[in-house]
């Protein structure tokens, strides 16, 4: 690359060369013309100066004529009579004389003798008359106030010797203006030229100017000699007359001459302007050019770069959404998505045989408590580094599978015993103790392994035999490997396939919702429900939300099964409206999950289905845990915010089993607190908590929070709840958790009122109350027709909704309810 100076330069380069060229061309041309003009105009001189002298030499012949003549008369006057006297009887004509050379002068009568006198004077200073013989002229002389030009011619009377100084001269002059009359000099400056008659006189050097047209004298003029008429001399010895001529405004006119030189200057310049400005657009372009190309490489690079950003970014998040960031295994995703494949392959018969082994490691969880989760951790990655060098010689996949699960997949089986034969290298791979931070601990395992290796087997069967032969080996004291076979099929499994399940159950609606009343401490009369989730599970039966949430979370399903909750809720609440008489008021909370808060587009969902079925905001409640707030702060805030702007009010659910942290709370714009648990710590002794419930009760007003009791389970405690302030309660006291249609009942029947605990009830330590005088409808059966369905069939979905929630009411005891575990 050129410095910057230099293509500067460079720039005015074809400029100046431009303008060299124009210039010495333009010159040259100039010069061609000039010399032209001047060939032209000296032609032109030199043809002026010839007329005009060809005519003053005519003139000069009239006047030399005239003197020859009148020599010749007095000649023929005086002949045979020497005497020159007798000249004075020959009268000379107008403007002659005679002269005798002893000094007579014979002037014609209107002659002035004045002028004779001078002329004869100037002749004699110039050459004695009697030295002379031939005829000569003389002048132009001054005479007074006129020049003149003189001839004479020797008066030589017949027989004479000629060669002899003649006795006397005849004389005629003329008055040089008469003489140049019809030269027309006036004329030729008319025409533009200047002119000078000069008299030269070799001998002495010296030239005379007589008439000119100039004041200053005439250099380089187009010159021509006026020759005397022969036979005459001029009167000075080689003197001459010439006339010069020359055009006025020079040979070359300068005006024109500037105008021109002035045009090419001009002219050059816009040239060499245009070609500097012509040169310097084509480099600006060309420097344009390289810019571009540099910006665009530049961007390209850039877009490369980015390009792999991308990548490692989709990587490492693929890595992360398939991977357990702990043990760096493969995660339940990841061997799900495998399993599928390989069945797949089995199907195609690509692959013979594939197997799967689910393994459970044994008092994992009393490891966790007693060591410590660092403890529990490091074994589950020492577990997961001995598995993964144990299967390094097979074809397969290990995953983990939960806190204490891990999972294989082979996938080229030559025979099932092969996959009892891994089983058995697997189980060596623990023989040895672990060491744990100062900890020596031996560990066993538990596996429950199956084999597919035909039929169309969908991957969800495969694991729950695989999860049925690991309940079996749970079970088992000594054999701690379990291999599936058909006979088992009526055994629980652990749940380990519930995930896979789960994804079914949301297409066969076998999601379904319970209700939960809220009731007024104080007038026993139902205000709202909390919307419980259930799944009638076709094998495992109705499974409760501990069981299966984490898995929903896990398998990222809690999005869409929330969205449906809140639409089917949102039309049912709609459809209770219609059915409530007019004016009574409720609502209906909704748990969220931390994962919700994370979905984008929920806030605008939840507006949108609220104008779709036209529920009054106020109608619709949300659940959140202290827990599902922390998580995400900045996300929560802002979808809570909004939610609130649209009217729908929030409960911080659970309080007194977390963080409890107050301080967080203001964050958020929340409407309820439920306090978890009143009466009960977790060390089960009742007086513990009663302290905390009091002080949030006592706070709650000032906070801005209406505070609900949950799990009120005696009157004993619905009593010493309203005595302390609170206002409403939640529990097994009032309702279990309920179909719709019998939360509908309560809503509109009569206020709750305690009942005595039906039998076997108190163990649980739960009372079940009905409201007075129920309406006979919701007497029903503990079991509903629809509840003897075939439980591996898909309930058939409901006209209305997408979720079956048209749970037939159940009053079972309480103690055949599923229990929250305390510990
Ligand atoms: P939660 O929000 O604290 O709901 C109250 C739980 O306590 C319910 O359990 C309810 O059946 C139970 N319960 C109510 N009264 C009593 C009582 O007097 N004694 C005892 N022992 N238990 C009582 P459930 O239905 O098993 O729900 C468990 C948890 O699952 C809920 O706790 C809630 O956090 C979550 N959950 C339930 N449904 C949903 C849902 O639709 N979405 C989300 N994200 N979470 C849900
Ligand atoms: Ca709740
Ligand atoms: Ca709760």
């Amino acid at each position: 690359m050129s410095p910057p100076f230099l293509k500067r330069r460079t720039g005015w380069l074809p400029a100046a060369v431009v303008l060299a060229v124009v210039l010495i061309t333009g010159s040259r041309l100039i010069m061609l013309s000039v010399q032209q003009h001047a060939e032209t105009a000296r032609e032109a001189s030199r043809a002026e100066a010839t007329r005009a002298a060809l005519s003053i030499e005519s003139q000069l012949q009239v006047l030399t004529g005239l003197a020859s003549r009148q020599a010749a008369r007095a000649a023929a006057a005086i002949s045979g009579d020497a005497a020159p006297q007798s000249l004075a009887e020959v009268p000379p004509i107008h403007n002659t004389f005679w002269i005798a050379t002893d000094g007579m002068l014979v002037a014609s009568r209107d002659s002035s003798v004045t002028i004779a006198k001078g002329i004869v004077s100037e002749w004699a200073s110039t050459a004695p008359l009697r030295n002379a013989s031939a005829p000569s002229v003389l002048g132009p002389m001054r005479e007074g106030s006129q020049w003149l030009v003189a001839a004479r011619a020797p008066i030589r009377p017949a027989g004479s010797n000629p060669a002899a100084p003649p006795a006397a001269w005849a004389i005629a002059y003329v008055d040089l203006d008469q003489l140049l009359s019809s030269t027309h000099l006036g004329a030729i400056v008319d025409a533009g030229y200047d002119f000078a008659l000069t008299q030269v006189e070799p001998a002495s050097g010296r030239s005379r100017i007589f008439l000119s047209s100039r004041t200053t004298p005439l250099d380089v003029a187009a010159e021509r000699t006026i020759h005397l008429p022969a036979g005459y001399l001029p009167a000075i010895a080689g003197s001459y007359l010439q006339i010069a001529i020359r055009p006025r405004a020079g040979w070359y006119p300068t005006e024109e001459l500037a105008t021109e030189i002035g045009l090419l200057a001009v002219l050059a310049w816009l040239l060499a302007f245009g070609t500097h400005d012509l040169t310097h657009s084509l480099l600006r372009l060309r420097a344009g050019l390289a810019a571009s190309r540099r910006r665009v490489q530049a961007l390209t690079q850039r877009l490369s770069s980015e390009i792999e950003q991308r990548q490692d970014l989709q990587k490492s998040f693929d890595h992360a959404r398939y991977h357990d960031g702990f043990t760096g295994l493969p995660n339940r995703r990841y061997f799900m998505n495998q399993l599928d494949r390989a069945l797949g392959d089995v199907r195609t018969r690509r692959r013979q045989r594939i197997g799967i082994i689910l393994i459970d490691i044994a008092r994992f969880r009393l490891i966790n408590d007693t060591l410590g989760h660092t403890a529990g951790d490091e074994l589950m990655v020492q577990a997961s580094r001995r598995f993964a060098k144990a299967t390094a010689a097979f074809e397969c996949v290990l995953a983990r599978w939960s806190g204490d699960q891990f999972a294989v997949l082979i996938l080229d089986l030559p025979s099932p015993e092969a996959a009892i034969a891994l089983a058995g290298v697997l189980q060596e791979a623990l023989h040895a103790p672990f060491d744990l931070r100062r900890h020596r601990l031996s560990v066993t395992a538990s596996m429950g392994i199956t084999c597919a290796d035909s039929g169309p087997q969908r991957a969800e069967d495969v694991l729950r035999e695989a999860d049925i032969a690991l309940s079996v080996a749970k079970r088992h004291e000594t054999t701690k490997t379990v291999a599936y076979v058909a006979a088992m099929g009526g055994q629980a499994a652990t749940l380990v396939s519930l995930e896979a399940d789960l994804h079914v159950a949301l297409a066969k609606n076998e999601l379904r919702l319970m209700f939960q009343p809220i009731v007024d401490l104080r007038s026993y009369r139902m205000v709202g429900a909390e919307v419980l989730l259930r799944w009638r599970h076709p094998v495992e039966g109705l499974l409760t939300p501990d069981k299966f949430l984490s898995i929903a979370e896990e398998a990222g399903l809690m999005v869409p099964v929330t969205r449906r909750i809140i639409l089917r809720v949102c039309k049912l609440a709609m459809e209770w409206r219609r059915r409530l008489p007019p004016g009574q008021e409720f609502y209906l909370s909704i748990n969220l999950s931390a994962a919700v808060l994370r979905d984008p587009g929920f806030s605008d969902y939840v507006e949108s289905v609220l104008q779709e079925t036209e529920l009054p905001a106020t109608s619709l409640k949300f659940e959140l845990t202290e827990a599902t707030l922390i998580s995400n702060v900045g996300a929560a805030r802002e979808v809570l915010e909004r939610l609130h702007r649209m009217g729908v009010q929030l409960m911080l659910d659970d309080f007194g089993t977390g963080y409890s942290s107050l301080n967080y709370l203001q964050l958020f714009p929340l409407d309820y607190v439920k306090i978890d648990r009143p009466f009960i710590n977790r060390t089960g002794s009742e007086d513990a908590n009663t302290g905390m419930t009091q002080a949030m009760l006592q706070m709650a007003p000032s906070l801005g929070l209406t505070a609900i009791a949950e799990i009120i389970e005696t009157e004993a405690a619905a009593n010493a709840l309203r005595q302390m302030g609170c206002a409403f309660g939640q529990g097994y006291f009032f309702s279990e958790p309920v179909a719709a249609e019998l939360a509908l009942q309560f809503l509109r029947g009569q206020p709750f009122q305690a009942r005595q605990p039906a039998a076997g009830a108190i163990d649980g330590g739960a009372a079940v109350v009905a409201p007075i005088a129920a309406p006979p409808a919701i007497v029903a059966p503990p079991i509903s027709p629809r509840e003897d369905d075939s439980p591996t069939m898909a309930m058939p979905p409901l006209s209305h909704g997408d979720m079956d929630d048209d749970e037939p009411a159940i009053l079972v005891r309480p103690a055949n309810r599923p229990q929250r575990t305390t510990g």
